[in-house]
């Protein structure tokens, strides 16, 4: 019998795969055994070289998804290059930054768009296989930010907290159908994303204080959570939200 986290034979798409938590997750799915496919705006070349150099097959697959123009054929290319679609990470996602009372309907649309409305119609497109071939795995990018308010970042709360309520509801739909829906909610993560409150020294320290671990997380602390979601060993775990959180939301 094989390993419980064991990946190989298996094909992941994993959106966003070209920097921080998306090709953190990339390569842990890659070094336990997977083919990935990389999907992105700006082509993922590095995660894939790497993942190549870990043995794995792995191809770059472009895709704008702020609109829901490219999922069906993310899903048909990834089918045509790899043989199949066993496991989709739906990664990809913006922020936007400013007060409640100034923000616009374009900073509301843009991330609603990329953040939820792709992410629902990604996993559906991707599910429609899954079905006719015997099961998959769905892991979604959620946020501390699913189960706190946050401040000055009312579309990203919004469309966080609907990952919450989406992963919950795919896996009531899904889970008889033998697909896992399951979320990861990081923590403070240093990548693109999180660069301007890295840079702004008092939120800064403000988070680290708040911590338990004492530390902002790196891409490559989720890749541990990544693997378990996307394999055998997390068959009965469905509509999950599983915090990497250094401990925040002990606090
Ligand atoms: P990041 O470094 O900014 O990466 C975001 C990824 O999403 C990039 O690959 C980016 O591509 C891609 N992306 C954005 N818009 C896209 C579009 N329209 N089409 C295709 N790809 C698009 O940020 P990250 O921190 O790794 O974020 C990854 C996920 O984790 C996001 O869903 C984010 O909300 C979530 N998250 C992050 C943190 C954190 O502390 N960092 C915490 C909780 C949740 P480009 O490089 O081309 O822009």
């Amino acid at each position: 019998m094989s390993h419980p986290f064991d990946l190989a034979g298996k094909v992941a798409v994993i959106t966003g795969a070209n920097t921080g938590i998306g090709q953190g997750i990339a390569l842990a799915l890659a070094a336990a055994g997977a083919d990935i496919a990389a999907v992105g705006r700006t082509p993922a070349t590095e995660t894939v070289e790497k993942a190549r150099a870990l043995g794995r097959r792995a191809e770059v697959i472009s895709a704008d998804l702020s609109t829901i123009d490219p999922v069906g054929r993310v899903v048909d290319e990834t089918i045509e290059k790899l043989g199949g679609l066993d496991i989709l990470v739906n990664n990809a996602g913006i922020i936007r930054r400013n007060d409640s009372l100034d923000f616009t309907e374009e900073d509301w649309d843009a991330v609603m768009d990329t953040n939820l409305k792709s992410v629902f119609f990604l996993a559906q497109a991707a599910a429609r296989h899954m079905v006719a071939h015997g099961g998959g795995k769905i892991i979604n990018i959620a946020s501390m930010l699913t189960f706190q308010g946050g401040i000055r970042v009312p579309s990203y709360t919004a469309s966080k907290s609907g990952i919450g309520g989406l992963t919950k509801l795919l896996a009531n739909e899904w889970a008889s159908k033998g697909i896992n829906v399951n979320a990861i909610a990081p923590g403070y993560i240093a990548t693109n994303n999180t660069a301007a409150l890295q840079a702004d020294e008092s939120r800064n320290r403000q988070i680290m204080e708040r911590i338990p671990s004492g530390r902002w997380g790196s891409p490559d602390d989720m890749g541990g959570a990544a693997v378990f979601l996307a394999s055998r060993a997390s068959d009965y775990v469905q509509g999950h939200i599983l915090a990497v959180d250094g401990g925040w939301l002990a606090r």
